[in-house]
This record gives C-alpha cells, structure tokens and sequence, in this order.
C-alpha cells in the first residue's frame, strides 16, 4: 500500500517505500520544481524551447515546463523538434509530438537534416557505410543535431534551450567520458550547462536531471502523455552498451546511478576550474564556412558535411 494514503501503489522508491499514482506524482513533481528552483534553471521573461522528440522525456518535460509556465506567467514555452530522417521511428514520434502540441497549444518549430543539410541520417549512414568510414550513426546525429538546435533557438530569440536529459542519461555520459579519458568534456555537464549571456549560444538546462528513465516513463504514463514507446534502430553505440551495463549494475546495487551523479557533482566545480567553464571563449571561433561558433577554423558539421559529399 501507498506509504502516505494507503492506495493501491505504482511505484516503489529506494528505500522500499511505495507510492500511489497521486503521491508518485507529487514526489516527481517537486523533484522537478526543487531542481529548477535549486539551480536557477528558470528566469522572468526567459523565452524557454524545450528540444522535444516526441519521446517521453522531452514530451514530459515539455507538458510540465508549459503548466510552470503558464501557471507563473512569467516565461514562455515553445517546442524545437529536429527530424534526422530515420524511417519508421522520428517519422512516428514526431507525428506524436504535433498532436501533443496541438492539444496542450505549444508552438512547434520543426527542422530537418534532409532540408538543412542536404541529407536525411539514413542517407548519411548508408553513404558512410558505402565509403568504408568508421563513423556511427549517434555520431553524426549528436554533431548535426547540437548545431541546428543551437543555431535556430539562437535565430527564433530563445533565451534558454531545455533538455529531457534524466539522471541516467547524466550517470552513462559520466562514465563515458571516464572510459574514454574524456574527463575534460564532463566540465561541460551538469544541470545547467553552455555560456551564460553569450550571442551565439543558448543556455542549456536539464529540469529532469534527478528524475529516473524508470520515473519519467511511470509519470508520462500516469497522465498519458505520449501513446506509446519507440525505439531508435541505430542504437547501438557506447552510450548504449553503457546504458546495459549500468542498468544490470543498478539492478543488482540500487542508487548506483544516484551515487555517480552526485559524487560527480560534488566535483564539478574542480573539474570547471581546471578545464575552463562549458566553451573557452579565447579559442572560440566562427567556423570559416558555415560562420557557426567553432573551437577549430571549420566546425564538426561543416567537416561532417565535406566527408558525406560525393
Ligand atoms: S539513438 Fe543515435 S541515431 Fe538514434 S536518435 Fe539517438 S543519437 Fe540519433
Ligand atoms: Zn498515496
Ligand atoms: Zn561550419
């Protein structure tokens, strides 16, 4: 039974304590709203896009960001979706994602691959493949994605550019970048990430950076808010085997993933100290073809683009 009001549970916490579909969402609720309040993820007057994929973790961030929203009236909401172009699955989820917005009112800005680049992901993959290029899918998609997102929130006026980013997601990049001796790219982690009052960027913020993939999908089915759940066929980088491998560990140790991020956490503000906050503004250039902000003289896409021509 529910440890608070004694219905029929949903969901047990980690300290084996249950909880009802209300007192859940309670629970997740303030979680929510304690990381936004504890972080200062939001401002007065900030023009908030929510990067959504019509999956659950940006839908529920997008559901709960424009009730905060519109219940304060101070900031605005509106929806940045990216179709890469991966047949039967984005083709679903952004179907999804325009009649969510429809129903709940959201303004939803959509931009492709194929008509920003020339070139859908699957077409992408299919000539790398073909040229013998040892590039992955998640690759190119991360590359690509990170720079149209940034360069159309930056261009529609958006002041912050929120993520569905949860706690296992965080706890996985983590270990990533620990496996591979990237510790200098986890300076850039964090709930709150990217320059602050920069131009050229958008700030980025992660409201479900303590909510579990587990609690996101209890929540999102809870107040049915995406149908159903599709998975991406190219799944099959690092993160991934990463992701399986957390997700064993944590089954047999519960609160790994917790106690990652917040030992992480505790060193962050050594690890920006040391390798310089999100982007060094001394070496930050624009990208001598695309004039996107670059560290190097031709930015990730543009060279991304150069390699798939013919
Ligand atoms: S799983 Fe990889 S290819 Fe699929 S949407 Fe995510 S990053 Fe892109
Ligand atoms: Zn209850
Ligand atoms: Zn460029």
């Amino acid at each position: 039974m529910c440890k608070s009001c004694e219905a029929k549970p949903v969901f047990e916490l980690g300290n084996g304590k249950k909880l009802c579909k209300r007192c859940f969402t309670r629970y997740y609720e303030k979680k929510v709203f304690r990381t936004i309040a504890k972080y200062d993820l939001i401002d007065k007057g900030d023009k908030i896009a929510v990067a959504a994929s019509g999956g659950k973790d940006s839908t529920t961030l997008l559901y709960l960001l424009s009730r905060f929203c519109k219940d304060r009236r101070f900031c605005t909401i509106e929806a940045v979706a990216i179709d890469e172009g991966i047949h039967s699955y984005r083709d679903k989820t952004l179907e999804d994602l325009k009649k969510f917005c429809e129903q709940e009112e959201i303004k939803l800005h959509i931009f492709s691959y194929k008509k920003e680049f020339g070139f859908s992901l699957d077409q992408a993959l299919q000539k790398v493949r073909k040229k013998g290029i040892k590039l992955t899918s998640c690759h190119m998609c991360g590359v690509l994605r990170r720079y149209l997102l940034n360069k159309k929130s930056r261009n529609l006026g958006f002041t912050k550019l929120a993520t569905g980013h949860n706690i296992d997601d965080e706890a996985q990049t983590i270990l990533m970048n620990q496996f591979k001796g990237n510790i200098a790219l986890s300076a850039k982690l964090g709930p709150k990430t990217g320059v602050i009052k920069d131009k050229n960027f958008a700030q980025r913020i992660k409201p479900l950076y303590f909510c579990t993939e587990k609690e996101n999908m209890i929540y999102s089915f809870i107040h049915k808010i995406v149908p159903g759940y599709v998975e991406c066929p190219n799944q099959a980088s690092y993160r991934f085997a990463i992701r399986d491998f957390l997700n064993k560990f944590e089954a047999k140790n519960p609160g790994v993933k917790q106690a990652i991020v917040k030992s992480f956490l505790a060193t962050l503000p050594i690890l920006k100290k040391k390798y310089g906050n999100e982007v060094n503004r001394n070496t930050l250039k624009n990208c001598k073809k695309c004039k996107e902000p670059s560290s190097k003289d031709i930015c990730k896409t543009c060279e991304l683009i150069e390699i798939l021509k013919d």
